[in-house]
This record gives structure tokens, C-alpha cells and sequence, in this order.
């Protein structure tokens, strides 16, 4: 019970890797806020779990998460372990691009990681330690085809959490991205779904296809992500900072 007592903030903590990482944390002591738009999902996965508290907050929106976080924390104490996971991938070719489109992916998957780094910090007394760590992507780390607006977000993620660790260098909070390949969750649903369609192939090819992404050509599950986000908020990870780690079946950059 490692993190016993502490207060644990998980963004998209409702599904897929989020979900994976706060119940993990929850296992290891914790009190997870998980978060999310989607309230009666949250409100399921929690019923079975109290150490899991469900808080309805769009990382889009600046107002909901400064007010979502501060109230967290006045519930359940300082984020002394913050999770920005919350993200939308949408694939959009260069040429197809719209303005509109682009500025949704940066407020979800860049604005939402900055918005909430920020409002958990804010909640930290002086000198407390802490954990905080960004899901990025491999696509945060090269250029991924068709996927401009997610590739361009998730490199700004890794942006963010590389300034982090430099601005707060010496202190004790470390800033870390976690940059999974292709992942077994809704978001691989969804796109394998979108490639069925797009292709004219059965759902099991398209998986296959995105799994081929994969630099050992299977898709991850979510406890591989997960026990690496559990290793960087143990004792034992506290001089691992500024980093973007690769949960990708092999070398992406
Ligand atoms: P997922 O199950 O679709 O998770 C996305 C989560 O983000 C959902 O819980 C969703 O909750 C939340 N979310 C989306 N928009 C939001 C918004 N505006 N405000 C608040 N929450 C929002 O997929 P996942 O694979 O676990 O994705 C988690 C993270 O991993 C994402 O950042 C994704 O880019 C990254 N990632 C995934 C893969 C992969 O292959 N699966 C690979 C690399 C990186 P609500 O719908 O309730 O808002």
C-alpha cells in the first residue's frame, strides 16, 4: 500500500489506460479522483471501488478544471500524484485539416495536459512532493501519417513536461511523459472502426493493421502503460524527470 492516504488525480480516469492506472493506484492506497464529461461512466466504474471518487470536468474548459481540481483537492487533500491522460485521437490528412478541427485536438489533448498540470500543482503546499505525469503518444515523438492535429498535440505534451522538469529542477515534484504505441482501448476501437469503414475490411483486419504499428506487431493492453505509470510515482522513480518513455514493443525515436 504504497500510496496510501495520498490524494491521486487521474483525468479520462473512466476508460482505457486512465481507468487501468487509477484503479492501480487505488490497489496501492490511494484516493483517485478520476475525471471525465461523461458522468454516468464514471459513477459505473466507481460503484465497486470506493477508493474511486467520480468528478465530471472537461479538460477543455479552463473554468471546469481549475474549479473541478481545487474542489478535488478541498475533498481529498493536495494532488500529491496527477495523471493528465484525458485525449482525443482523430485522424485528419494535412490537406483536410481544418482550422476548427485542429483547435479541438489542441484544447482536449495539449490545453487539458497544461490546464490540469497546472491547477494540481496549484493545490501542493510548499515543498510537498509529488508525481506528475502526461500521457503522450510514439506520436509525440514522430510524425504519425493522416494524424497532423494528434501528432502536433502529443509532441506539445512532451514539451510541456520537459519545461516542467527544468522550471521545477531541485524540487520534489517530477514531471514525466509516458508515450504508449497502439493501446487495447476505446480510442483503438473506435479508429480500427473508422479503418473498417474507410477500407472496406472487417474489424479484425483493421486491428491487425494498427497493431502492425506496433514496433512487435501486437497491440499493448493496459496494464503495460499502467505499471509504468506505477513505477514513476514510487519512491524508488524519484530521480527519473523530464522524461518520455516508450511503451511501444520496441525503439520509435
Ligand atoms: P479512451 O478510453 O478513449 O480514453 C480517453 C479518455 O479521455 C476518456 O475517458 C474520455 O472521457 C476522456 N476525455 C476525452 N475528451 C475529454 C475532455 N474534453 N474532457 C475530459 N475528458 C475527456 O482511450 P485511451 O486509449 O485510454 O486514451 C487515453 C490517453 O492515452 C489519450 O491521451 C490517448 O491519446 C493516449 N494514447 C492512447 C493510445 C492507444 O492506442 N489507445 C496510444 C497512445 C496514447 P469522457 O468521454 O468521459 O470525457
Amino acid at each position: 500500500m504504497e500510496h496510501e492516504g495520498k490524494h491521486a488525480l487521474v483525468t479520462g480516469g473512466g476508460t482505457g489506460i486512465g481507468l487501468g492506472i487509477a484503479e492501480a493506484l487505488a490497489a496501492a492506497g490511494a484516493e483517485v479522483t478520476i475525471t471525465g464529461r461523461d458522468l454516468a461512466r464514471l459513477d459505473r466504474v466507481a460503484a465497486g471501488n470506493p477508493r474511486l471518487h467520480p468528478l465530471q470536468m472537461d479538460v477543455a474548459d479552463e473554468t471546469s478544471v481549475r474549479d473541478g481540481i481545487a474542489a478535488a483537492a478541498r475533498a481529498r487533500g493536495p494532488v500529491t500524484i496527477c495523471v493528465a491522460n484525458a485525449g482525443i485521437a482523430e485522424a485528419a490528412p494535412f490537406r483536410r485539416e481544418t482550422a476548427e478541427h485542429w483547435r479541438r485536438i489542441m484544447a482536449v489533448n495539449l490545453d487539458g495536459a497544461f490546464l490540469t498540470l497546472q491547477a494540481a500543482m496549484a493545490t501542493l503546499e510548499p515543498g510537498q512532493s509529488a508525481r506528475m505525469i502526461a500521457i503522450s503518444s510514439i506520436a509525440g515523438l514522430r510524425g504519425l501519417r493522416n494524424a497532423i492535429a494528434y501528432t502536433a498535440s502529443k509532441h506539445g505534451v512532451i514539451g510541456l513536461i520537459r519545461g516542467l522538469s527544468e522550471e521545477y529542477m531541485g524540487g520534489p515534484v517530477t514531471f514525466n511523459a509516458i508515450c504508449p504505441g497502439y493501446v487495447d482501448t476505446p480510442i483503438v476501437d473506435r479508429n480500427a472502426a473508422e479503418i473498417s469503414e474507410m477500407k472496406g475490411i472487417p474489424d479484425e483486419e483493421a486491428r491487425a493493421y494498427l497493431a502492425r504499428g506496433n514496433r512487435h506487431k501486437r497491440l499493448l493492453e493496459t496494464d503495460e502503460v499502467t505499471a509504468v505509470a506505477l513505477w514513476l510515482c514510487s519512491d524508488a522513480a524519484r530521480s527519473v524527470n523530464g522524461q518520455a518513455i516508450q511503451v511501444a514493443g520496441g525503439q520509435v525515436a
